[in-house]
């Protein structure tokens, strides 16, 4: 099954928005085996969106419309995909009743134009939506299926993933089986990992073997299609068990995971807390546990020690030694991490001090950092010497002090 993405909506056009709802259902569309080779965006012009679906129904057997669902004269997907279809729109009851409980809820008056939403395609199933009230359409017409989903991220995401991907999936079971399984690697670039496992992606037919690396990692999705899950399992371990092989020293996770729900898990596996003093990323990296559901059992707190008086009054750090060695070393980091440990009471300490740039500091070049970890193991420093911009110098930290430490968590 191929497949075409359309987004509706002049405000993309005008480069008002980005497109992230195509790249959404394209990831989930990869996931289930399914190839999207094309992504278009249209404005909401009834006559251009009907030419673009005329192209989709060319070359694509599955096309998935984004936007235009609303209540406004703008809104015209439905509208225009009815007119070339040469069908017509029904009142759903269901989606009329949740539109008007809405209106009841909010103590709003509803204006007339709202009725509107709870028009379908007639013949098509309603795909629910539970956080809006336009509700989406699977519609199967000859030998093509539609699916129109509404603009707004926070509508579509769940729409598809809960309601359009299941009957996508039901479809596709009919005559396969598809699983995917995501391998998740840190500290190791796209061209060396593919370089690296050269031998076992070149001979690749089934499982599918597809790297993906974005700024902070790589990834490799494999996705084996057979008649049964079992089936398709044993394929994906085998696969598996030769990549590791080669770059196993680099995985770090499995399909959802990151780097941070990652670490986070592993200190609760372990029963262990956390607490980080921060200089250059000034409270990112303790941010970025925070935003795990449930870091409160691992993160204790931490101190955003910026300048050199804080981490001296406030971490106790030794203002002799700061002298001798400089508030971007080795040392700084190690006492950071070490005090910030004991004064926090946690198993684990994070000193983080360095460049972030663009300017050179205190003799160093911008880039360089310090990360250290303190835990009753002992003590650890890594030192980075990092190329980009201050900010995705002070990301990369983060990312790298998450990497070492479910190193250090998995030792
Ligand atoms: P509404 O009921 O809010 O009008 P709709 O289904 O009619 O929803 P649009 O009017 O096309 O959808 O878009 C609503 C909002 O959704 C846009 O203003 C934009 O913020 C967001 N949006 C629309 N299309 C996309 C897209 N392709 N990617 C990301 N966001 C989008
Ligand atoms: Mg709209």
């Amino acid at each position: 099954m191929n497949a075409e993405i359309i987004a509706v909506g002049s405000e993309l056009l005008l480069g008002q928005i980005t497109n992230t709802n195509a790249r959404f259902v394209s990831s989930h569309l990869a996931e289930i085996g399914i190839n999207v080779y094309y992504h278009t965006v249209v404005g909401d012009n009834p006559d251009r969106l009907e030419q673009a679906i005329r192209i989709a129904e060319s070359r694509a057997d599955l096309i998935i419309f984004s936007g235009g669902l609303g209540p406004t004269k703008d809104d015209l997907t439905k509208e225009t995909i009815a007119r070339h279809l040469g069908t017509t729109l029904a009142m759903d009851e269901d989606a009329m009743e949740s539109i008007e409980a809405y209106f009841a809820r909010a103590k709003r008056p509803m204006t007339e134009n709202n009725r509107k939403q709870a028009l379908i395609l007639k013949d098509s199933e309603v795909l629910v939506n539970h956080n809006g009230m336009a509700p989406g359409m699977f519609y199967k017409h000859d030998s093509r299926i539609y699916i129109l989903l509404p603009g707004p991220p926070h509508e579509i995401e769940p729409m598809f993933q809960f309601e359009a991907k299941p009957k996508l999936i039901r479809l596709l079971n009919k005559e396969n089986v598809i699983v995917s399984h995501v391998l998740r690697f840190y500290g190791i670039g796209e061209a060396e990992l593919e370089h690296r496992l050269d031998h076992i992606l070149e001979k690749q037919t089934n499982p599918t073997i597809a790297p993906l690396a974005s700024a902070s990692e790589v990834t490799l999705r494999i996705t084996a299609k057979t008649d049964t899950a079992e089936e398709a399992w044993k394929l994906i371990n085998e696969a598996k068990e030769e990549i590791l092989e080669v770059v196993g020293e680099y995985l770090y996770g499995y399909d959802d995971d990151s780097l941070t729900t990652r670490a986070v898990d592993l200190l609760k596996e372990q029963d262990k807390t956390i607490a980080a003093a921060e200089s250059l990323t000034a409270g990112l990296f303790q941010s970025e546990l925070a935003s795990v559901p449930g870091a409160s059992s691992v993160l204790a707190g931490g101190v955003i020690a910026y300048n050199e008086e804080i981490k001296i009054s406030q971490l106790e750090i030794d203002e002799e030694l700061l002298k001798t060695y400089g508030v971007v070393s080795e040392e700084t980091a190690l006492a950071m991490a070490g005090n910030v440990r004991r004064k926090f009471g946690t198993d684990y300490g994070v000193g983080l001090t360095g460049v972030a740039g663009p300017d050179a500091h205190g003799g160093q070049p911008a880039g360089t950092v310090w990360i250290a970890i303190a835990s009753d193991a002992g003590s650890e420093a890594f030192k980075l010497e990092l190329s980009g911009m201050r900010n995705t110098n002070r990301i990369r930290t983060v990312k790298l002090t998450l990497h070492y430490l479910i190193r250090t968590l998995t030792r």
